[in-house]
């Protein structure tokens, strides 16, 4: 299906403010650490049932990674580094490239995310 150009446009901005948001949260986990580590926010699947979710431990990770130090409290932050600092953002340029941004609301993406959170949350309460 032929996208005009505006619809591509249009298309495009939630990924441009994703994208933004995570230069930007990258930007203070890298600089001022402590500004968000020290928000003291609790995760609600684990208050609820006591379970870690896909991305508990990641924060810390992702800064404890920004610091040439080895994530420790999640075995998925390198796959989700690989995937915000590289899967993603190549796939929303060649998807802009190819004005194929439509990709992002197939099934076959939603199966995708689904399946790697249904391994994360795994991954993330193995013993
Ligand atoms: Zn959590």
């Amino acid at each position: 299906m032929p996208h005009s150009a505006s619809i591509t446009h249009r298309e495009l901005l939630p990924h441009l403010v994703v994208l933004g948001a995570m230069i930007v949260f990258t930007v203070v986990l890298a600089l001022w650490p402590q500004s968000i580590l020290h928000v003291g926010y609790q995760c609600q699947l684990r208050a609820l049932l006591g379970l870690r979710c896909p991305f508990c431990g990641m924060t810390r990770d992702f800064a404890t990674m920004l610091h040439g130090g080895r994530p420790t409290l999640n075995p998925c932050s390198w796959f989700a580094a690989l995937v915000v600092y590289g899967v993603y953002p190549a796939a929303v340029a060649l998807a802009w490239r190819r004005k194929r941004l439509d990709v992002f609301h197939s099934a076959s993406v939603a199966r995708m995310v689904a399946v790697a959170l249904a391994a994360m949350l795994v991954l993330n309460n193995l013993p």
